[in-house]
C-alpha cells in the first residue's frame, strides 16, 4: 500500500531548510478535524453556504491519516492534535462524527471538541459535552438557519446565547470560524468577539484562522480593537499572510497565539497569493478537478506548478518571516506552537499524560 500522498524531494528541501530548526520537537494542532465519508450527507448540498474547494483535498480524514499525515510531513517531530468533526452541512450525520472522535481521542489519548449544532438546548450540548469527554466546542456558520443568505450570518447565529452561558459555567473552548464577507475587518465580526469575552469570560474563545484575514485587506483597524482584548486566543491556521501574522504579533503578543493545522485541507499542494484583496491558491493543474467558477483556485503548470509544496509548510513558513520580522525569541516559538495550547488544554481538563504519551506521539 503506498503512502497517503507524496512527499516531494522539494518538499523535503523545504521542510529541512527552513521549517524543520525552526519548529521545537513537541508540537500541538489545535485545530485538526476528523471525520469518515459516512457521516458526510450523501444529499447534493442543499444550499452550499461556504467555500467548497476543501472537500476537493481529501472525501474524509480518519484519524489514522491524521496521524499518517504528522508523520510525512514533520520527521521527527512529535505532535498531539486537539481533534474535532466536520459536520459542516445540516444533513450530516453529527452524533455519528462526534461518536467517532470521542471515540478516537479516547483510544488516542487526545484532546476534543464537540461539532455542536446551534438548535441544541442548554442541556443538549451540556450533556453532549461532558458525556463524550469533550474539552468544549466547535462551531460552524453553515449549521444556521437556512433562510439566512451567507452573507447575513452573525456570529450568534451560530454560537447562541444560551450555549454560550453552558460554555462560560463549564469555563470550555470554543473554536469559532467568524462568518461575514469582510473577514476579520468586518465591525459587527468585532463588535461580537469583544461582547462575548466581555460577558463570556471564562469561555475560551480560539479565533480560528485569524479571523480569516487572508490578505492585508482583510485586516482594516481588526488589531487596534483585539489590541484591547485580553484573553481571546487566536490560531494560525489556513492562514498564509505573513502580515497578518505580524500585526497579529504585536497586537496580542505571542502568548495568545495558537498553532493549527485545519488538516487535511493543508495536505493541498498550494502557494496563495493575494489578487486585489482576494485570495487565490495556485494549484498544479488537474491536481484538483473541475476548478471552473472558483475565485478561490487557480491552476498552473510546468516550472510553476513543479515549486509548489505542501498548503502547511507555507501557513509555517509565513509565521516563520513575521517571528522574525517581530524579534521573536525562541520561546516565544515554543509557546505558540507548544507551551500555550499545552497550558490551555490542561486548565480546560485535559490528562497531563496525554502531553507526553498515548498513540498521539510519534
Ligand atoms: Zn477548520
Amino acid at each position: 500500500m503506498g503512502s497517503l500522498f507524496e512527499v516531494k524531494a522539494i518538499d523535503r528541501e523545504f521542510y529541512q531548510n527552513g521549517l524543520q530548526s525552526f519548529l521545537p520537537a513537541r508540537l500541538i494542532d489545535v485545530h485538526a478535524h476528523v471525520w469518515l465519508d459516512r457521516f458526510k450527507s450523501k444529499q447534493k448540498e442543499e444550499c452550499v453556504r461556504a467555500v467548497t474547494w476543501p472537500y476537493r483535498v481529501a472525501i474524509d480524514n480518519s484519524v489514522e491519516d491524521l496521524m499518517e499525515t504528522y508523520h510525512l510531513m514533520f520527521p521527527g517531530k512529535k505532535i498531539l492534535p486537539l481533534i474535532f468533526g466536520m459536520a459542516l452541512s445540516p444533513g450530516d450525520d453529527i452524533e455519528g462524527g462526534n461518536e467517532y472522535v470521542s471515540d478516537c481521542a479516547h483510544k488516542n489519548h487526545m484532546p476534543a471538541l464537540i461539532f455542536a449544532d446551534p438548535r441544541w438546548s442548554e442541556v443538549e450540548i451540556e450533556e453532549g459535552i461532558i458525556s463524550g469527554n469533550f474539552l468544549g466546542a466547535k462551531v460552524y456558520l453553515t449549521r444556521s438557519d437556512f433562510r439566512i443568505p451567507e452573507k447575513d450570518i452573525q456570529i450568534y447565529d451560530f454560537l447562541p446565547h444560551h450555549q454560550l452561558k453552558v460554555l462560560d459555567r463549564h469555563g470550555w473552548i470554543v473554536m469559532l470560524h467568524i462568518p461575514r464577507c469582510d473577514r476579520l475587518r468586518d465591525p459587527l465580526n468585532l463588535t461580537q468577539m469583544v461582547e462575548i469575552e466581555k460577558h463570556y469570560p471564562r469561555i475560551k474563545v480560539i479565533i480560528a484562522h485569524v479571523g480569516r484575514a487572508y490578505c492585508p485587506e482583510d485586516i482594516g483597524n481588526a488589531f487596534e480593537i483585539l489590541g484591547e482584548t485580553r484573553r481571546m486566543l487566536f490560531d494560525i491556521s489556513a492562514n498564509t499572510c505573513a502580515e497578518t501574522f505580524e500585526q497579529l504579533i504585536r497586537a496580542v503578543g505571542s502568548r495568545r497565539i495558537l498553532f493549527g493545522s485545519d488538516l487535511p485541507v493543508l495536505r493541498m499542494r498550494t502557494r496563495r497569493i493575494c489578487e486585489g484583496g482576494t485570495y487565490i491558491n495556485l494549484v498544479p493543474k488537474g491536481f484538483y478537478g473541475d476548478l471552473a467558477g472558483d475565485p478561490h483556485m487557480r491552476e498552473v503548470e510546468g516550472k510553476d506548478a513543479d515549486l509548489l509544496s505542501f498548503f502547511m509548510y507555507e501557513e509555517i513558513d509565513a509565521f516563520r518571516r513575521a517571528a522574525a520580522k517581530t524579534n521573536l525569541r525562541e520561546s516565544d516559538i515554543e509557546a505558540v506552537f507548544y507551551g500555550n495550547a499545552a497550558e490551555l488544554l490542561c486548565e480546560v481538563g485535559m490528562p497531563e499524560s496525554f502531553l507526553n504519551g498515548g498513540r498521539g506521539r510519534l
